[in-house]
């Protein structure tokens, strides 16, 4: 059938078009103005990301409800996509006839009832039963109306041709057949004009309206996870602080200063609130909540303070915004735990970290301005290669009467990477001990670098302080190549995961295991044996660089459930879902002088467990959670390292 008033209906076409070709353009000229950013990986893994994540919806099952309804939606819009472009070219007289092809009219058809269906639930839950999370904003109903008005325009317009013409293709489109009972031949022609305006002008604002709206993910979250980072989550980018050439300056203060993936993450922000929903910070009341961190960086953005790049601005004279201090504070920058809660909730793949780090880096290279305690850590990994700022003679004293080999001395299998809290703190070197015991008596050949070894520099990096972590990155790559290590094994896991995922861009490649898992493979071929019956109900804390960052999860469980005598009890917040203890970016040298502690919130969260104590399996969550037992005056609730339990169950009774 033709369409209504063909010249107007081509002159709105174009119309909108161009608004919308404009609207796009000012959203582009930030994405050109910023960074560039490095595309790595293989097209194979994008578009296997590609399909997981956007055709499979993965990560929205985490939410079952809402991946119900996400997905009569997404592919309702996969469906009516070729329905809209077949809309958009009859403005100007062609006529498609895929659009007529009897199964396509099917599933368009179903697709209007199954459309209804997932917007019908969206707003019964928003209503009903909304999560904390999610603000009940206008826009969600705004854009849930667009759709639901398309749906039935559609079905209106195609049962009034049905009713007029009686097609061939009518027995291919029942919902629309129904739509034709709503009309009598009369009225058809009168409809179907007025429907069919109706429905371009729907879809026309639609699209306009998505680029101003938090759902302008339609459009840029295809791209958001094509692009998406595929390096070991959580790694930070390597900075060339010889050759800073066009950056000028280092780190993060303006909307230039983002790479263009970056700027692109925030484009493509739902506003869900999953990325905030046990973020720690948000959860002790801190300035830093992930999701309204990025919405100032859009607005600011939006606000056109990044159309240019700082090279144009100079040459226009202009001057650029400063974003720190100006929509987030320092106090915002320096709460964050890099803990990556937030990364692994958003199911768009938005990152945080490598921004907020970002912006630390601008902080401490170009400003000099960090919290005062900060300044203890970087002197004590500078000058004697631990942020204790203990003596680096010392390093060794742990192990004086153990006869541990060296591995200037001894070419082993592994190299026990200890660690500065396996060579400074109480407790630490305790695990260090026990871990030479294990390690010997499941018949590990290993060696240590002793007092060649240094800090990693993880927390120095994630403070911002690049020029230390690389200093300290590459002393330690030259030691451990000069020995020919391979394989490292640490119960350290920031160690661990900076050895593992960050030492590579320094020319340091080494398989890296945390004990628990050395520990757990020698269990399950039993040259690893329990005697003693430790009779206790625990839960684990899940270390976030062990787990959310490297995915070690089951082997810390492994070993705790071979104990004699211990059973587990898991917490709410638990294995990829489990709160950081507050330590972690840097935070363990740091005070926490805004809101509740997290480490109080994290033993709340193990007590109400009813357990008898907490299993974990890092130095600085021991450190965080053993404070606040004293501090809550809960000392009765035990902490433990799964490594001191092992030990116990292996060498004593
Ligand atoms: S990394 Fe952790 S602390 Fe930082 S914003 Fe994300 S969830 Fe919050
Ligand atoms: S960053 Fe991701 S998880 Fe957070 S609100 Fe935006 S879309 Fe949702």
């Amino acid at each position: 059938m033709s369409h209504p008033d063909g010249m107007a209906a081509a002159l709105v076409i174009l119309a909108s078009l161009g608004f919308l070709a404009y609207s796009l353009y000012r959203r582009y000229l930030p994405l050109a103005a910023a960074r560039p950013y490095p595309v790595p990986g293989t097209l194979t893994d994008r578009f296997k990301s590609l399909f997981t994540f956007v055709f499979l919806q993965k990560r929205m099952f985490r939410d079952k409800y809402a991946a119900f309804y996400h997905i009569l939606i997404f592919y309702g819009f996969v469906v009516f996509g070729l329905k809209s472009g077949c809309l958009l070219l009859e403005g100007f007289g062609i006529d498609l006839t895929i659009q007529h092809f009897g199964p396509y009219l099917l599933s368009k058809d179903i697709f209007i009832i199954l459309v209804l269906a997932g917007i019908f639930l969206s707003i019964f839950r928003r209503v009903f039963f909304r999560p904390e999370r999610l603000d009940n904003s206008a826009d969600a109903y705004i854009i849930l109306a667009f759709i639901g008005g398309l749906m039935i325009t559609d079905g209106l317009t195609d049962g009034a041709v049905i009713l007029l013409q009686n097609p061939a293709w009518a027995a291919w489109a029942p919902v629309s057949g129904a739509f034709a009972t709503l009309m009598s031949p009369a009225s058809a022609a009168g409809a179907y004009a007025v429907c069919w305006w109706i429905h371009l002008a729907l879809l026309l604002g639609f699209m306009n309206y998505l680029p101003y709206s938090k759902h302008f993910h339609v459009y840029t979250s295809f791209f958001n996870i094509f692009f998406r980072p595929l390096d070991p989550p959580g790694r930070i980018q390597k900075l060339d602080l010889e050759n800073l050439g066009e950056q000028s300056r280092i780190g993060i203060s303006a909307g230039q200063d983002f790479n263009w993936k970056q700027v692109m993450d925030f484009y493509t922000c739902t506003e869900c609130g999953r990325c905030r929903e046990n973020c720690p910070t948000r959860l002790t009341q801190k300035p830093l909540s992930p999701m309204e961190y990025g919405l100032e960086c859009r607005d600011y953005i939006y606000d056109g303070n990044s159309n240019l790049t700082r090279r144009e601005a100079d040459m226009a004279g202009r001057e650029i915004k400063p974003l720190i201090g100006e929509r987030v504070t320092e106090d915002t920058i320096w709460a964050c735990t890099t803990c990556r809660y937030c990364e692994y909730a958003c199911p768009l793949f938005i990152s945080y970290v490598d921004k907020i780090v970002g912006m630390r880096q601008h902080l401490v290279l170009e400003q000099s301005s960090f919290p005062p305690e900060a300044q203890n850590a970087f002197r004590g990994m500078e000058v004697n290669g631990n942020p204790w700022n203990m003596p680096r003679d010392t390093r060794l004293d742990w192990c004086r009467d153990m006869n541990v080999p060296l591995a200037s001395e001894h070419k082993a299998e592994y190299l026990f990477w200890v660690g500065c809290a396996g060579s400074y703190d109480d407790h630490g070197k305790k695990m260090a001990r026990m871990t030479v015991d294990l390690l010997r008596k499941s018949g590990i050949d290993f060696a240590i670098l002793g007092p060649e070894e240094n800090c990693t520099g993880d927390s120095a990096r994630r403070m911002g302080n690049e020029y230390l972590f690389q200093m300290l990155a590459q002393q330690n790559v030259e030691i451990l190549n000069g020995h020919g290590v391979k394989k490292i094994i640490t119960f350290c896991p920031h160690c661990l995961n900076t050895l593992s995922n960050e030492y590579g861009q320094f020319g340091g490649s080494y398989e890296v295991f945390h004990v628990a898992e050395i520990l757990a493979r020698q269990i399950s071929f039993g040259r690893l044996n329990f005697k003693t019956d430790l009779n206790l109900e625990l839960t684990y804390h899940d270390s976030c660089y062990l787990g959310r960052y490297n995915g070690i999860l089951e082997a810390p469980r492994f070993i705790l459930n071979h104990l004699p005598g211990v059973t587990l009890k898991e917490m709410k917040l638990s294995g990829e879902r489990g709160m950081c203890c507050g330590a972690g970016g840097g935070r363990m040298w740091l005070e926490e002088k805004i809101g509740k502690r997290i480490n109080h919130l994290r033993l709340e969260q193990a007590l109400d467990t009813k357990a008898g104590g907490v299993a974990l399996s890092c130095p600085f969550c021991y450190i965080m959670l053993e404070n606040a037992t004293k501090e809550k005056g809960s000392e009765a609730f035990k902490v433990y390292d799964v490594l001191e339990l092992a030990h116990k169950a292996a060498f004593e009774g």
